[in-house]
């Protein structure tokens, strides 16, 4: 032992107390004595001895019931017992009752100094064991929760993961890499993975990263389609797994990503910059035409023609400013960026706002404009100047598609969830084939009635990105040479106090 053994010798009899801690002493350890068993047991509570000499026969408490009380007190300390009469039940008697060893009466200092060596090893050892084995279940203890922390976040990981040996057997997966591949039944650790995996791009990418010319990657990085049901695009990127020593392949991880949604995302972006710059060739275009038959003298010297010429040329120099405006508005809404300000509103006054404000955009139509607006209207919770937009879009195409004489009809009901606001024309209609593309980006229903008129084909979209970012949905009911009804929905924050 490091430190200096301590032993406390408990004995009635003065002389071998004495005796003991003198000879002890003279060895080096650190002896207290008692001269009885309560005294004993005091300084067994407050000392931590290694080893204790008790006299099995003492008045009072005895060595036996001393050594029993002294257990439940420290259970590691080494005792060895003195006895007066050495048979062999009392020595069996003691060792049952925890003692080490004994001490027949009487004893050479030589013996006592044996037994008390051997005793205080025995500690040693015994202590040198438990915390050795205390190590050991601290680290096995680490080690599966370290195991544990590992799996749980494999196993919650979006991504695949799939890690194989060098023969190509299943190492490790994880339940997204099965979910990904649909694959089916019971997969076990030291199968091959072409008995797993059926896909010849992902074969094929694994079987790459370890070809020799393959040596100088860090990992292969690269897209596969998966085929049909799932028809899903998956980036998998494999790497090599080294030993940091040897520098040998053990095998390879392979992580598999679903980029589906992004690929989709990607193609929906061109196709929108392809619309986005088709639609503004078409009046660019156009005004340079105007401007070269103006430069050139196209049109001879009738002062007339040139004013008609720029007078179109303005007018698609107009369209092509609302265009440039909706598309701004349009991808603010896309990208989600217009910081939205919204608070409680009661929207009455923006829907009989926006038809008054309107109602001169009817030019020569005669429209008459009915408005059944309550008020006030229950709450929602919107952005004013979404709303405003949102009413703009729908009564000028109201106004828009109208035909002589027409009806103008904007009503506002609200029922137990919701604020249905309807806008109604009696105008032109949708024929059913071009209703479910209405919403669409750039869709413009051609026909002999919408030839002269001018749109960008965006009102439709801005206003249902308007109503979704609203949490309401929005309904379009058309019937052609009769009218449409576009009906909003939006959801009521609070309703009106009775
Ligand atoms: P635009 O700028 O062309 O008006 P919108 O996105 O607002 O674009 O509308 C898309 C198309 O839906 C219009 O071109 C038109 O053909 C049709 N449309 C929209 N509202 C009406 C309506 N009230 N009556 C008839 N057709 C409509």
């Amino acid at each position: 032992m490091d430190a200096q053994a301590r032993i406390l010798v408990v004995d009635d009899e003065k002389g071998i107390r004495e005796g003991c801690k003198r000879i002890l002493a003279g060895e080096g350890y650190a002896v207290d004595v008692a001269e009885n068993g309560n005294t004993g047991l005091e300084l067994v509570k407050t000392n931590p001895y290694d080893l204790l000499i008790i006299d099995l026969m003492m008045p009072g408490m005895g060595g036996i019931e001393m050594m029993s009380r002294v257990r439940d007190i420290d259970p590691e300390v080494i005792m060895i017992v003195i006895t007066g009469f050495a048979t062999i039940e009392t020595a069996v008697d003691a060792m049952k009752h925890g003692a080490y060893d004994y001490i027949p009466k009487p004893f050479t200092p030589e013996s006592l100094v044996a037994v008390v060596n051997r005793g205080l090893e025995t500690r040693r050892l015994r202590l040198q064991t438990k915390r050795l084995m205390e190590e050991r279940d601290q680290k096995l203890l680490e080690l599966a929760s370290e195991k544990s922390k590992m799996h749980a976040i494999i196993n919650s990981m979006a991504d695949g993961v799939l890690v194989v040996n060098r023969e190509n057997q299943l190492v490790l997966w994880n339940p997204a890499l099965i979910k990904m591949l649909n694959i089916n039944g019971h997969i076990e650790s030291g199968k091959n993975i072409e008995d797993i995996i059926t896909h010849e791009g992902l074969l094929n990418v694994i079987k790459r990263a370890y070809a020799p010319d393959s040596s100088h990657y860090t990992s292969i990085t690269e897209e596969i389609e998966l085929p049909l049901p799932e028809a899903k695009t998956i980036m998998v990127s494999v790497s090599v797994i080294r030993d940091d020593e040897s520098n040998q392949e053990l095998g390879l991880v392979a992580t598999l990503r679903d980029i589906t949604r992004l690929k989709e995302l990607d193609k929906l972006k061109s196709q929108f910059v392809a619309m986005v710059t088709h639609e503004l060739r078409a009046p660019v275009s156009a005004i340079e035409g105007y401007l070269t038959a103006f430069l050139t003298g196209a049109f001879g010297s009738d002062p007339k023609m040139y004013r008609q010429m720029m007078e179109r040329a303005r007018q698609r120099a107009r369209s092509l400013l609302d265009l440039i405006n909706d598309l701004l508005e349009y991808s603010k809404l896309e990208a989600k960026c217009s910081i939205r300000q919204k608070e409680l509103l009661d929207i009455s006054d923006i829907i009989i706002n926006t038809v008054e404000l309107l109602k001169g955009q009817g030019g020569s139509k005669d429209l008459t404009f009915i408005v059944d607006v309550p008020r006030p209207l229950p709450l929602i919770e919107a952005d004013r100047r979404e709303m405003e937009q949102l009413f703009t879009n729908l009564i000028s195409n109201a106004i828009k598609y109208n035909v002589k004489n027409g009806k103008v009809i904007v009503s506002a009901r609200p029922n137990k969830h919701f604020l249905n606001i309807a806008v109604t024309d009696t105008g032109i209609g949708i024929d059913s084939e071009h209703l479910p593309h209405i919403f669409d980006e750039f869709y413009r229903v051609s026909c002999p009635e919408t030839r002269y008129t001018t749109g960008t084909g965006l009102g439709l979209s801005i206003v249902k990105k308007i109503v979704e970012s609203h949490f309401g949905r929005i309904d379009v009911e058309s019937a052609p040479q009769k009218g449409t009804t576009f009906t909003v929905k939006l959801p009521i924050k609070q309703k009106n106090k009775d």
